[in-house]
């Protein structure tokens, strides 16, 4: 582990300083803490951010909802802590605009912006007490030292680190560190919280205690968060809503069941899911599992996918399929094991039939089932996805005609009763004859599930 007091630099302590010591003279005393915690919205529309001729953030588009913990989620290098930087304004923004409840804050210093920031290695001043780390962002709101005692216990009896306020760094577990890092982060009460993977340097029991007090606690306060990891068990536990990046861009953006179930393309698919998707092309002469995974796909389906728990074994001395309770199952096929691999409460179990490999996830091995035998799977119908030649999803129930055009969906009826565009929902539409026939990102449904909403072609 990389230890803050090993890692002391000067560039950490002025970002630090930059994050967290806002100049906000005169304001009012709280101590309430979730009172005073107000949720608030941040868009991004059109981010970009260029290093020389690197595009790290290629014009996302994203909302983040009052009080939303949404999660930047995706491979290295994809752009998620150049976008939570220029959040922060500690990246300068080569294009586009981050706006906080409307107000573009793209061009305001880090101290103006309401927001604070946590980072992977917590970047606590290995000299100052856990007292004065939690205290240091409340030196420049002019409070009365007694009011900054009152921030500072509060904080810590909310973090439950009341006894360690005396301690150094160096004195601490790394759970506690990461403690006193979010202590520092919200003893200024920001609108927005930031999370620049906080758990990374965590052991793998305590990570998964840590996240859920986390939860329990943003959501308690209800804090608007965006929360930076690569780690996919993290984001499914964790967030309101997940952006999954790739190459710069947002690919996804949905609740953790909508990115797993409903992937809109095959790089969200692949990504998401330990063991990822089995995926086969559709051939001219489909081999017997592909026959059965086509079953009434659209008929610009080029390659088609299921994930290994919607596959079944079948009992050889009878019952059927074991564990199918909901399935609508397709005829067996048969194939060798090839392996038979314990995960945790379930095992990973790698078939091959021809030249195909697949993976299957079942919660219980039959006694029978080993390596070097051969058994019988059937699909669950409802669980394959169909995938075009662009490698993208194909909507159910809609076909691919007329010409591409990125587009935007508005939404009528909104709370406010006026017409406006939902940044995040930006993906890709054809147009017929002048009418919007296939909208191909279909994660928006979830946040207007209860307005009417049309597409509109982007005028570009
Ligand atoms: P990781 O999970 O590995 O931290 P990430 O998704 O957070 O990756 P970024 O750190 O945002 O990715 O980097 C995105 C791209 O921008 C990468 O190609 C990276 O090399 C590049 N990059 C980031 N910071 C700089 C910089 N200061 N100068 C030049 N290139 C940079």
């Amino acid at each position: 582990m990389r230890c803050p007091e090993n890692h002391h630099n000067e560039e950490i302590e002025e970002t630090i300083a930059d994050v967290t010591g806002e100049d906000l003279s005169g304001e009012a005393d709280i101590t309430d803490f979730e009172a005073d915690v107000m949720s608030t919205e941040v868009t991004l529309s059109g981010l970009t951010k260029k290093f020389g001729d690197t595009v790290a953030v290629d014009g996302i588009d994203l909302n983040i909802n009052p009080g939303e913990l949404l999660v930047l989620l995706g491979p290295s290098g994809c752009g998620k802590t150049t976008t939570l930087r220029m959040i922060a304004g500690l990246e300068s923004i080569t294009g586009g605009r981050v706006t906080i409840d409307n107000a573009d804050i793209s061009q305001t210093t880090p101290q103006e912006r309401d927001v604070a920031m946590v980072f992977q290695n917590y970047a606590l001043y290995p000299h100052k007490t856990v007292r004065e780390n939690i205290a240091f962002p409340l030196h420049k709101l002019h409070l009365s030292n007694t009011n900054i005692s009152e921030r500072v216990d509060s904080t810590a009896s909310l973090l439950e680190i009341d006894d360690l306020l005396d301690k150094q760094p160096a004195a601490l577990s790394g759970g506690q560190r990461q403690r006193v890092a979010v202590g520092r982060a919200l003893v200024r009460r920001p609108g927005v919280l930031l999370m620049d993977e906080p758990l990374s340097n965590l052991d793998a029991k305590l990570r998964v205690n840590t996240r859920s007090e986390f939860r329990n606690l943003q959501q308690q306060l209800g804090i608007t968060t965006v929360y930076v990891t690569h780690n996919q068990e993290e984001a499914m536990s964790l967030a309101d809503r997940i952006a999954i990046m790739n190459r710069g861009g947002v690919e996804q953006v949905g609740t953790p069941r909508e990115v797993y179930r409903r992937p809109t393309s095959e790089f969200v698919a692949s990504f998401l899911g330990d063991p990822s998707m089995n995926i086969f092309n559709i051939d001219t002469s489909p081999s017997p599992v592909v026959k059965r995974l086509a079953t009434s796909a659209p008929t610009e389906t080029a390659r088609v996918g299921i994930r290994p728990e919607d596959i079944y074994i079948i009992n050889k001395r009878g019952g059927g399929p074991i564990g199918a309770r909901d399935a609508t199952l397709t005829d067996p096929v048969t194939c060798s094991v090839t392996v038979v691999e314990p995960i945790g409460r379930a095992y990973e179990i790698t078939l091959t039939t021809g030249d195909e490999e697949i993976i299957v996830r079942a919660r219980d091995r039959p006694s029978w089932l080993e390596a070097g035998k051969s058994v019988s799977i059937a699909f669950d119908i409802t669980g394959v996805t169909h995938f075009g030649s662009d490698r993208r999803r194909l909507t159910d129930g809609w076909t691919q005609t007329g010409t591409r055009h990125k587009a935007l969906r508005w939404c009528t009826g909104n709370r406010d009763g006026r017409r406006w565009p939902l940044t995040d929902h930006w993906g890709w539409a054809y147009r017929l004859a002048g009418t919007i026939r296939l909208w191909q990102d279909d994660n928006a449904a979830n946040d207007c599930r209860a307005w009417v909403g049309d597409w509109r072609p982007y005028l570009d």
